[in-house]
């Protein structure tokens, strides 16, 4: 099929006028037969990629997502051309489903991962005649992705134990390792490898450090205010906040504002999304259930009131904002206190392999957060860009020196004390403190001691040992030892410090 062809497809098929980039080169190598690794940022339209593909040939293409939302809102769009099946339906509809996919009738069968472990069920799709095999979100295979799922495991496997003439891989999230994994686990065979730039020109980023709870409403409540602002999504962290948030958002803005995360009932969160998309409610307080999926253009405001667990999740999140091309904005409220849950949950995890995985994105996400490089150029790299950044309007807080809430604030202190402390400049990071402290000290300390240290503690250890003259003695004397001993147990975890074990173990730095 030539250029041409493929424009008057996409004209006759979808209406629009032209490809966005990257559109063409995949749809052309699809429609070839080749398998593909498609990496496109969220909103750069990967479904049509493959879409279009299986609409202009006469096999069916079997689409997997892990996004119920998603693709009922494609199927919905695509006007009997396409069928699903998953567990939201009941029996005799995914018996439907599957018949109308088998006689031809139509040409896309989206079906939920978790399926094809359905004894029997690859076995009833077998007669199809299967051109695409569709993994969308396909970074949910790899453990390094921020969203593995094991049902992807098997997925390489069945599309071709199905016979599927290529396979499909799309996703908005490859770190050049994951897109490794996914070719790898996916059994991809010297695919077309397609990605288009990271860049969101019309996004501008802030990370602005709040030290409370109380000044992080505060500047929720103030950007939501400001003319523009709206339609916004607030990500809050967990569910209980997503709650809480949505109500207190609720009662001061003087408009109903929904709450939406995975522990909601379907009836009341289907109500959420559908009153935020069209525009009924302008503003959505969620956890990072909303969004994978959600297809709404002008959501000018994404606020995130927590630290997402990785760079990746951030950029995914901040990336549902702006998808019309206009003008808006992202911005990080960051606290402290989100560093000590962050640790608690990777604590949390048992495979030696993950918990290492998880510091790594903890490292990265924090390195971003408490950085001093321009937000954009961070997150470029993170993900192995390497276009020069480009911004349309305003870039990010590190770029104009202030935040959009004032002046900037990071990095936030934890305490009312803070402000009597001398200026965050002259301090050093807890990291060169800690490190500073464990090579000093004679004798060497263990974790507690050295977290008395940097708080300032008065003990008779300290005094005898003269380890109040140590510098980075008191440094942190406004933080919590709670937050400082994760810390130090975060530089251990990744491996830049190193306990001797024992009944008194003591801290050394790692060769
Ligand atoms: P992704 O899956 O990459 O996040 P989508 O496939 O949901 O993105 O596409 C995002 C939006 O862009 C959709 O509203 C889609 O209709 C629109 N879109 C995709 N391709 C084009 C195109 N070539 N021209 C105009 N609009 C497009």
């Amino acid at each position: 099929m030539t250029g041409l062809d493929l424009s008057a497809a996409l004209q006759r098929h979808f209406g629009h006028p032209g490809f966005r980039p990257g559109q063409a080169e995949a749809v052309a190598v699809a429609v070839a037969g080749r398998d593909v690794l498609l990496v496109m940022p969220t909103g750069a339209g990967k479904s049509l990629c493959y879409q279009l593909p299986a609409l202009i040939t006469e096999e069916l293409a079997v689409v997997v997502s892990p996004l119920v939302s998603l693709m009922q809102d494609q199927v919905e769009s695509l006007n009997g051309r396409a069928a699903l099946i998953n567990a939201q339906r009941n029996p005799a509809e995914n018996r439907t489903a599957l018949g109308r996919a088998l006689s031809g009738e139509v040409r896309m069968l989206f079906v939920a991962p978790e399926r094809f472990a359905t004894p029997g069920f690859v076995e009833r799709l077998r007669p199809a005649r299967i051109g695409l095999f569709v993994v969308d979100e396909a970074h949910c295979v790899s453990q390094w992705g921020h969203d593995f799922r094991p049902e992807y495991f098997r997925l390489g496997e069945v599309a071709r134990t199905l016979g599927a003439r290529s396979v499909f891989a799309a996703t908005a999230t490859a770190t050049p390792r994951v897109a490794g994994d996914v070719v790898r686990r996916l059994g991809l065979r010297d695919p077309a490898r397609i990605t288009t730039g990271f860049d969101r020109p019309n996004l501008s980023y802030d990370v602005v450090g709040v030290g409370s709870a109380r000044a992080k409403h505060e500047a929720t409540r103030t950007l939501l205010s400001e003319p523009g602002a709206l339609p916004a999504i607030v990500y809050a962290g967990t569910r209980r906040k997503t709650e809480e948030t949505a109500a207190r958002l609720g009662r001061e803005l003087g408009h109903p504002v929904p709450a939406y995360h995975a522990g909601m009932d379907r009836g009341p969160r289907a109500a959420a999304q559908r009153a935020f998309m069209s525009g009924e409610t302008p503003v959505v307080v969620a956890t990072n259930a909303f969004g994978m999926g959600v297809d709404k253009a002008d959501v000018r405001t994404v606020i995130h009131e927590s630290v997402p667990s990785s760079l990746e999740a951030y950029y995914q999140e901040a990336g549902r904002g702006g998808r019309d091309g206009r003008p808006s904005r992202c911005v990080l409220l960051a606290e402290k206190r989100d560093k000590g849950l962050h640790v608690f949950f990777i604590n949390q995890v048992d495979d030696p392999e993950a918990k290492r995985h998880r510091w790594r994105q903890y490292r990265e996400v924090w390195g971003f957060v408490e950085g001093e490089v321009c937000r954009r150029r961070a997150i470029l790299s993170h993900f192995g860009d390497r276009s020069e950044p480009e911004a349309t309007g305003r870039c990010c807080d590190v770029c104009s020196g202030s935040s959009v809430l004032g002046p900037r604030s990071w990095p936030p202190m934890g305490s009312p004390s803070a402000e009597r402390r001398a200026p965050e400049a002259d301090r050093p990071s807890v990291e060169q403190a800690v490190m500073r402290v464990v090579r000093e000290a004679q004798p060497a300390v263990g974790r507690t001691r050295a977290v008395e240290i940097l708080r300032g503690g008065r003990s008779k250890v300290v005094r005898k040992y003269r380890y109040d003259e140590l510098p980075g003695y008191g440094a942190f004397d406004d933080w919590r030892a709670g937050d400082l001993l994760r810390e130090v147990d975060a530089l251990i975890a990744g491996g830049r410090l190193r306990s001797t074990g024992g009944r008194f173990p003591k801290l050394k730095v790692a060769a």
